[in-house]
């Protein structure tokens, strides 16, 4: 080989040596600085052991100012509730499942035997877009017509009197209970935004628009979908103490003693000892919670800013969004994705759907990862096997936040139950839960035990049960409207309802 190509050949290797030197570094570079930003997120959305145990008192706190009527950002609803289904109610009902993304029609027949039942139908229904802002005259009176198709094909008709279909009504927003069959909305939450219903009694409305589509009905009851859990799953077993809900959004409500509940210490002496109080704690606010820019973002661009801050940052309306914004920083401040991404700008085009099945990748390469990021986000920009691993960790970093705080209130629950553990011996509690992201995202589910086991000890934190209710938020009100026909609840009668 002449000396000429020797040294040109030389050349080329060196070129190229240097060309791959500086291509790794630029690389590490990048990559380093994607993991010192992941650091100091991981640092500030996560709640070491006496954050934890902040949040929880600061709950516990604000408990007892929403029993006693003192300002809380928890409302402490009393739900009325004062019936529980024995399994001794007999006949065929109906109940209405309002949550905060589908509506469900409900169908039971209950036979002669103790707990027996013979027939349960549900039917799902989508709300189109426009019923979440539209009249709330017009969104009651869809839920109505869609409800009479339902009950014809179970053989209802149009009765009189007493002849009239018994439903129940299991309504998911925060009301102020007047009676087991009439209340007040307080506000509107996730995406509802109906005009003409703030204020307004919901069961009113529900018989009304039945009316205006005659055929009339007898709505009983009026529950909200975690008392109706609550409701479903104590009928089994009696160590249930607490309903709680992780769908479209979040909330609980558990047993309380009602010498506790000081706000209806001016209503006459009660034949109960305990009352189911609706927390609605997806609204709580606490200057401990760990909320970053981009809460405060998603916040400002939501339908009801700020309102619902912990529901923000753990239900799975906002999950998906949280990390669509988290990738979007990573984007711009660290190059990820190649650094300007449109794909990223459009809110709500990543779902807590996509983040957990992202979470649910466990190959070694993250393609199911690339794949989601490609067909739900439209990633076009080349992904390493690294941006992928980065796009996993951030996504649980998201539900592992949203595990710790609902596990704080969970433990906060428990302790002004004097239930977990400091009030004498541990007893077995089971907390049963409804809700497409309790149900279908395993991952999440596995975070929030172990959150329980760090904020409550992992003996303590094994007598509690997270129970899986399967549709029990419509089970519960539909079962609840066959105890409220048969067994006239005191409050009722008292509120003359
Ligand atoms: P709602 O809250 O409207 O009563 P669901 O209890 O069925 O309805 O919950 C639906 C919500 O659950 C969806 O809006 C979504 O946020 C969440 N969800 C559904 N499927 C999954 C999933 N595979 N992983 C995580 N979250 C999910
Ligand atoms: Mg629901």
């Amino acid at each position: 080989m002449s000396s000429n190509r020797q040294k040109s050949l030389l050349l080329l290797a060196g070129a190229a040596a240097a060309a791959g030197f500086v291509a790794v570094g630029y690389r590490t570079w990048h990559s380093s600085r994607k993991r010192t930003l992941l650091g100091q997120m991981r640092k500030r959305m996560l709640l070491d052991d006496s954050g934890l145990i902040e949040v929880r008192d600061d709950f516990c706190k604000q408990m007892v100012a929403g029993l006693n009527g003192e300002t809380s950002s928890l409302l402490m609803i009393p739900s009325m509730v004062d019936i529980i289904p024995s399994g001794n109610e007999r006949g065929r009902y109906l109940a209405l499942d309002l949550g905060g993304t589908n509506f469900r029609c409900v169908y039971i027949k209950l036979g002669d035997g103790k707990g027996q039942i013979e027939d349960v139908k549900i039917e799902q229904c989508e709300i189109p877009e426009h019923h979440f802002t539209s009249p709330a005259a017009d969104l009651f009176t869809f839920m109505a017509e869609k409800m009479v198709a339902f009950a014809k094909t179970l053989g209802f008709s149009r009765g009189h009197a007493s002849e009239r279909p018994v439903v129940g009504f299991c309504f998911s927003f925060p009301c102020q209970h007047i009676s087991l069959n009439s209340g007040k909305l307080i506000r509107w939450t996730k995406k509802f935004n109906n005009p003409g219903a703030v204020g307004e009694d919901p069961v009113r409305m529900l018989e009304d628009a039945f009316d205006r589509i005659d055929f009339p009905v007898d709505v009983d009851c009026m529950v909200n979908d975690t008392v109706g859990v609550l409701a479903a799953a104590r009928y089994l077993d009696s160590s249930v103490m607490i309903g709680m809900i992780l769908g479209t959004g979040t909330n609980a409500c558990y047993v309380e003693k009602i010498d506790n509940v000081r706000k209806l210490a001016q209503t006459p002496r009660r034949r109960r000892q305990t009352m189911i109080i609706n927390i609605e704690w997806g609204a709580f606010t606490s200057k401990t919670l760990p909320r970053l820019e981009f809460d405060r973002d998603l916040d400002s661009s939501s339908a009801n800013p700020g309102e619902m801050q912990l529901e923000k940052l753990t239900s799975g309306m906002y999950l998906g969004e949280v990390t669509r914004r988290i990738l979007l920083q990573f984007a711009e401040q660290t190059g990820l994705f190649g650094g300007s991404v449109p794909e990223l700008q459009t809110p709500g085009s990543l779902t807590t759907p996509d983040t957990s099945r992202i979470d649910h990748d466990s190959t070694f390469f993250g393609g199911p990862t690339g794949d989601i990021l490609r067909s739900e986000l439209g990633l076009s920009h080349w992904q390493t096997f690294w941006d992928r691993q980065l796009v996993r960790d951030i996504v649980r970093l998201v539900a592992q936040r949203s595990s710790q705080l609902i596990a704080a209130g969970i433990a906060a629950l428990l302790r002004q139950m004097e239930r977990d553990g400091t009030f004498g011996p541990m007893q077995r509690t089971v907390v049963a839960v409804d809700g497409g992201m309790f149900a279908h995202y395993r991952a999440f589910r596995e975070e929030l035990l172990s959150a329980l086991e760090r904020i409550m000890g992992a003996e303590a934190a094994h007598q509690i049960v997270l129970k899986h209710q399967q549709d029990g938020s419509s089970m519960g009100a539909v079962t609840m409207a066959g105890a409220a026909a048969g067994a006239p609840s005191q409050w009722r009668s008292e509120a003359g309802g």
